[in-house]
């Protein structure tokens, strides 16, 4: 990747009453469901650092993840606290409370120094004229030819349309705000917070000039976005790859990257305000396009992961054999059993053709290796089965409903399992993220 042009820290130009804790220009969030692989997901980040890239861990977990799993916050930062002493990692990590919201905010709110504030259930609510109309006068610049360095068509976006969106999304924006002042007023310490804003939960995506007035909706409500997650074209379902046009993927993050690099020169957001990539997991098909895209504009990146290491972790017990390996062949079984409940809170984010779920009968026969050759992603392995992966990303609630069996499996067998997640990790993500 060629030299960064990134921001050393900047002090934005609006003045906030909270102190800001700057991120660094890469940032790989990882989800660590049962607090037990941060060890091994750090290792993945120093393999990297070892050849000559530094990217910054953030270990993410959302309110709905906490609440089936039945863990607190402060596990998170336990764990990862522990994975750094341990291995002496010497640069920054952050904990991000994910797509947190006013009512399940607080609990985060000691335990985490990153808060990715969820307004998606706002957008579409309409802002009450009067401010609509406000918005409108007090940016006029947005009006018209809109030109943009980097971007090969110049934006032509007409009065009534700004007025649209402003309609859309600034009652989205005002609680972005609200949400932030809370948090602030909360975390008063010297120490900082870093503010994510979210709208990647709802169904339609936000094109580059909507990504635009957002932006500088935001910072009329004087939010230090650090990181935005818009919701991207195509389909980004669980634990498996991309699913929709390459090219237009490609246009779309090129012309989010030109929109952010815009808003921050002329509406004095944060020096470092980075796109958020809330990838589900594992859109391998994207990483070579994120990657080029970022080397030519020198921008950085926040990629959001979740539910990867957890399907590492059966895996690893699969390899293991034994008791390890019926744990996981009884999970699958159960997993076939609730499909609907399962897959319910998730239905459009993932993609399940049940008839190619194998019966549990056949899992139970299968071996270890078998096992994993079904679950690892490995696109274009003979046996790799995106049905029963999707359906198995979902089913990590069924681990937690076995408390220490669970647990006391992935300890005994930490070896193995802690082999594959790093391996996951480095070389399916990291790597042809970051180094090609
Ligand atoms: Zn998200």
């Amino acid at each position: 990747m060629p030299p960064a042009r990134w921001p050393c820290v900047r002090l934005l130009r609006r003045s906030h009453s909270a102190p800001v804790l700057v991120l660094e220009r890469f940032s790989f969030g990882v989800g660590d469901r049962f607090a037990h692989q941060a060890k091994a997901q750090l290792q993945a980040f120093l393999q990297l650092q070892s050849q000559g890239v530094q990217v910054i861990p953030v270990w993410n977990k959302s309110n709905r993840e906490h609440t089936f799993i039945g863990s607190e916050p402060q596990s998170v930062r336990d764990a990862a606290q522990s994975a750094v002493l341990h291995l002496k990692w010497p640069h920054a990590w952050h904990v991000d409370a994910d797509h947190i919201r006013l009512q399940t905010v607080d609990r985060f709110l000691a335990p985490s120094d990153f808060f990715t504030i969820d307004v998606a259930d706002s957008i579409g609510q309409p802002a009450p004229a009067d401010q609509v109309a406000a918005f409108v006068k007090r940016h006029p610049e947005l009006a018209g030819v809109c030109e943009i360095p980097g971007i090969a068509k110049p934006f032509v976006i007409t009065a009534a349309e700004v007025a649209r969106v402003a309609t859309q999304y600034l009652s989205a924006v005002r609680e972005a705000g609200e949400i932030f002042r809370h948090i602030a007023s909360r975390k008063g310490g010297k120490e900082g917070f870093i503010a994510e804003v979210s709208m990647d939960e709802t169904d339609a995506p936000q094109t580059p000039p909507e990504l635009l007035i957002i932006l500088v909706a935001l910072a009329d409500e004087g939010v230090p976005v650090q990181t935005i997650a818009p919701k991207f074209t195509g389909r980004f379902n669980k634990g498996v790859d991309y699913v929709g046009d390459l090219k237009r993927f490609r246009r779309e993050f090129n012309d989010d990257l030109a929109v952010i690099r815009h808003a921050i020169a002329r509406y004095g957001l944060p020096a470092n305000l980075k796109l958020s990539v809330h990838s589900g997991s594992d859109k391998f098909s994207l990483y070579p396009i994120i990657r080029e895209s970022l080397g030519r504009a020198g921008a950085g990146l926040h990629i959001k992961t979740a539910g990867t290491t957890w399907l590492e972790e059966l895996i690893g017990l699969a390899e293991s054999g034994g008791k390890a390996l019926q744990l996981a062949q009884e999970i699958y079984a159960q997993a076939l059993e609730h499909v609907d409940e399962l897959c319910g809170p998730y239905a459009t984010v993932i993609d399940i053709d049940r008839t190619r779920l194998p019966s549990a009968i056949a899992v139970r026969q299968w071996t270890g290796d078998q096992f994993a050759s079904a679950l690892r992603h490995i696109p274009g392995h003979p046996e790799f089965n995106p049905h029963l992966r999707q359906l198995l990303h979902v089913a990590f609630k069924l681990a937690a409903k076995q408390g220490r069996r669970y647990t006391d499996l992935l300890k005994a067998n930490e070896a193995v399992v802690a082999r594959n997640v790093t391996q996951n990790l480095f070389e399916r993500h990291l790597k042809p993220l970051f180094l090609g």
